[in-house]
Formats: C-alpha cells, sequence, structure tokens
C-alpha cells in the first residue's frame, strides 16, 4: 500500500518556473498553488497581467491534489436551514452559485481540452436511517421548488440499484449537475495553463512576511521580496497564514482509501451508474469510481488532522465502512491511504473578500473542488479589473469559537459523533 493520494501518483508532474527567474515586480502576487490560486493565475495572465504564485510545497500537493474529485453541486449545509438563516433569495443564490462552480470546471476542461475524465456523474446524497430519508425528503422538496429542478428524490430500491447491490440504505437525493474528475490531472493543466499564459509559479517558495510600503505590497518569500500592486491570499489550511485568518478556518482532517483495480465482473456492480456517493451519517462517507476501475472511498474517519500515524489509523476505520457497505470488497486489496485536511468555516460556507487591502478566498468547507476554481477565476477577473458579482464577496465570517482549544477537542466532538451514529 501506497501513502501518498492516487491522484498525484498516478501522473507525471508539471514542471514550475525556474528560481533564476524570480522577478522584482508583478501586477498580483498570489500565495498558494492550490486551485484558487491556479485558477486566478491562470485567468489573470490570460487577461495579460504579470502574475507570480509562490507555493510553499508543490503544485496542488495540498487538499486540491488529495480530495475526494467530486465535483458537486449543492452547498454543504442544508439547504432549508440556509433559507431559514439567509432568506430564500440568498439561499437560492448560495446554491446556484455551486451549479455555476461546476459549469466553471467543465467550461476550463473544455476551453482547455484537458484529459481529466470530468463526467456529469451526478451525485447520491444517501440516508443510512428512516430518520435520515425523512430529513432529506423535506430538504428535496423545497431545493426542488425553488432551486434546482434537476434534483429527485429515489426510494430504497432506486439507491440499491444505484450503490450496486448493496441494501445499506434507505433511499436517497439524486443532484444531476454534479460531476467528478481526476483532480491531479486537472491541477497540473491548470498550473500549464496559467505558465502558458505567462505566469511565473514557484515551488518551495513559501511567503513568510508581507507588509504595505505606499500603494503597493512587499511580499517577502524564502526566494526573495517581490512588489506587487494587487496580493491574492489562497492558502487553505495554512497554519502560516495570518492570524485573522486562522482564528476563521478549523482544519478538519479527512481521509481516503483507494482499492486496487477491480476484476471487469465485478467493478461492473460495484456503482454500475458511476455516480459520486455522500452518506448522511454524522461521521460521513463519500465515494466513487475511477476510470481504471478502483473505489475510491473518504471520509472524516478519524477527528485528528492528517499525519502520517491518523492516516494509516483513518485507512484501517475506512476500510472497515467500505465493506460494511460493499462485503464483496472485502478481499480486495487497498493500493492507496492518504489524508488531508479540509478549510472549514464555522458558517460551512465559502468566504471572500478583501482584509487590509489583500484578497482572499477560503473557508471552502469540504465542497472546494469546485468552488476553488470558480472563485479564483473570478477574483482573476475582478483582479484585472473586470466587475464581477461574487455572492460570498465580504461577507461576515465569524471566528471559530475558543479556536485555540478547538482542535484539541476534536477526538471527543469525534467520539460523541460516531455514538450517535450508532446508537440514534
Ligand atoms: C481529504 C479531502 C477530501 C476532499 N474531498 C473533496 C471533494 O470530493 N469535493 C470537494 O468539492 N472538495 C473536497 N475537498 C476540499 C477541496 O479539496 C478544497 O476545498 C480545495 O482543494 C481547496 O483549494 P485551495 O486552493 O483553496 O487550497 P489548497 O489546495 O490547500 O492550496 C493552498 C496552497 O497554499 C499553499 N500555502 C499555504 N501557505 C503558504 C505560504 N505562506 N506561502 C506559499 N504557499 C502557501 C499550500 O502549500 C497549498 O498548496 C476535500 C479536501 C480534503 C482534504
Amino acid at each position: 500500500m501506497k501513502f501518498v493520494p492516487y491522484w498525484l501518483d498516478s501522473i507525471t508532474s508539471v514542471s514550475s518556473t525556474s528560481l533564476s527567474a524570480f522577478p522584482a515586480k508583478a501586477d498580483v502576487v498570489i500565495v498558494g498553488g492550490g486551485f484558487t490560486g491556479l485558477s486566478a493565475a491562470r485567468t489573470l495572465a490570460k487577461a495579460g497581467k504579470s502574475v507570480v504564485v509562490l507555493e510553499a510545497d508543490q503544485i496542488a500537493c495540498h487538499a486540491s491534489g488529495r480530495n475526494g474529485g467530486h465535483v458537486n453541486n449543492g452547498t454543504a449545509g442544508n439547504f432549508q436551514a440556509m433559507v431559514g438563516k439567509y432568506g430564500l433569495e440568498q439561499a437560492v443564490a448560495l446554491y446556484h452559485f455551486f451549479d455555476d462552480a461546476v459549469d466553471t470546471v467543465e467550461n476550463i476542461v473544455t476551453t482547455d481540452k484537458i484529459a481529466c475524465d470530468f463526467r456529469r456523474c451526478g451525485k447520491l446524497k444517501v440516508a443510512w436511517t428512516h430518520q435520515h430519508l425523512a430529513n432529506l425528503r423535506a430538504d428535496q422538496e423545497a431545493v426542488k421548488q425553488y432551486a434546482d429542478p434537476e434534483t429527485d428524490l429515489l426510494d430504497r430500491e432506486a439507491v440499491t440499484a444505484e450503490i450496486g447491490g448493496s441494501t445499506t440504505f434507505e433511499g436517497g437525493i439524486l443532484y444531476r449537475k454534479s460531476a467528478q474528475m481526476h483532480v491531479g490531472r486537472f491541477g497540473y493543466a491548470l498550473a500549464a495553463q496559467a505558465m502558458k499564459a505567462g505566469a511565473q509559479i514557484f515551488e518551495n517558495t513559501p511567503m513568510m512576511g508581507l507588509r504595505r510600503v505606499g500603494n503597493v505590497f512587499e511580499v517577502s518569500s524564502s526566494a526573495g521580496v517581490i512588489q506587487a500592486k494587487n496580493v491574492l491570499l489562497a492558502t487553505g489550511t495554512s497554519r502560516k497564514a495570518p492570524n485573522w485568518f486562522r482564528r476563521r478556518i478549523m482544519p478538519v482532517g479527512s481521509f481516503i482509501v483507494a482499492t486496487a483495480p477491480m476484476p471487469e465482473d465485478l467493478f461492473a456492480r460495484i456503482l454500475p451508474g458511476r455516480r459520486n456517493v455522500v452518506t448522511t451519517r454524522n461521521i460521513h462517507n463519500y465515494f466513487r469510481t475511477t476510470e481504471d476501475r478502483r473505489l475510491i472511498f473518504g471520509g472524516r474517519a478519524n477527528f485528528s488532522q492528517s499525519s502520517e500515524k491518523s492516516d494509516i489509523k483513518s485507512g484501517q476505520i475506512l476500510h472497515t465502512a467500505l465493506t460494511e457497505i460493499y462485503p464483496e470488497l472485502a478481499s480486495t486489496d487497498i493500493d492507496y491511504c492518504w489524508g488531508g485536511n479540509v478549510d472549514m468555516s464555522v458558517d460551512r460556507l465559502p468566504h471572500a473578500g478583501e482584509w487590509n487591502g489583500v484578497t482572499y478566498a477560503m473557508g471552502l468547507s469540504g465542497h472546494g473542488v469546485q468552488m476553488s476554481v470558480h472563485l479564483g477565476q473570478l477574483l482573476g477577473r475582478k483582479l484585472a479589473g473586470e466587475y464581477v458579482n461574487i455572492p460570498v464577496w465580504n461577507q461576515p465570517w465569524s471566528p471559530i469559537p475558543a479556536y485555540g482549544i478547538a482542535a484539541h477537542f476534536m477526538p471527543v466532538v469525534g467520539a460523541y459523533f460516531r455514538a450517535k451514529d450508532r446508537y440514534f
């Protein structure tokens, strides 16, 4: 078994810019070479701006290259709860913002001819219990009426057929606009396209300081100091971001295993519609298949942040959960096991705006594959001087309560939710 993301192991990496070309000035410095930063870089470079991306590690090597590859529409939180909190108009706008995000990914894949197996496969949200199904039914009715006519409630029989013989679930919602892709191939192609358009991407080059001098920013990095008119912080869960952001983002570990390629006959039975699946448990699972006949199965197995030790422990927990749904995969090898940290915000909504003159996009809360690409593109257009409407722009963003100690309580929170899933 390999303890690296399947997405990054199965492809050739892209070459970044040589440090010898490190410039003294740029129109925009982007901090972070995940999907948010790369998408913004591609847009800005295509608009003729000089762009420098500083990436502390490697291109797309954190959340953007470690996720489940679901490009889902629909918001992270319950639609009715959003209507209650923000009103119908804003809840519908937020719902459609995610539809637009999936469209943006599709447009980039089509325009740049990226071979990343992008498919509008649809997403199934499946219910473990009768009560979960009742909750899904109520939410789906509201979603269908106000935001997305392309959703349907499926009964137990229909979900059993969709999942591929597993009778674990009581029913579920089908969201037809959702998609999936190979995120490693997409990320490297996004970087290659940004560089082809003129962006410079420096790997292993952390930003170490940021200050305003007159009407420009001075960004210090391990490769030197660079001046820029604008700075975009696209740093995900980074603990090296300014304190204001660190207080608003909780890095929550999420973990994934990938099976070995299955024999044709077995693969034909597992998830025959090749859809994305998300379960309703508090400690939920998400899964999908790949072109080369693997099952990619993830979840918040273990309430700690990703590390070598917790990735291995989580891999074992995930294997148990996987065989609970698919007993016939009990003897299928697990080829890959990895983890990563999700950038959770308290309201589980993405946040973008301006802080002390610096532009940012973060807090994508597990629904970030599509939203990072979309926000990156919108912010790129905005920084290039275009007017763009961003529904989450400069919205109130609450800090994590007791942020300094919250992380220490995650295992206790995890034990509570595990017990709730088992006994209630
Ligand atoms: C295990 C897992 C599964 C997930 N599954 C899904 C899924 O199936 N569908 C979905 O929609 N979302 C999913 N997500 C969430 C999604 O992957 C993220 O929301 C999205 O990739 C965030 O992109 P980003 O560019 O904002 O951040 P990142 O990809 O984390 O990129 C931020 C980059 O900034 C760099 N950086 C940080 N600080 C500095 C600094 N000081 N100087 C220079 N560089 C710096 C980091 O090195 C990093 O490369 C998942 C996340 C994880 C971890």
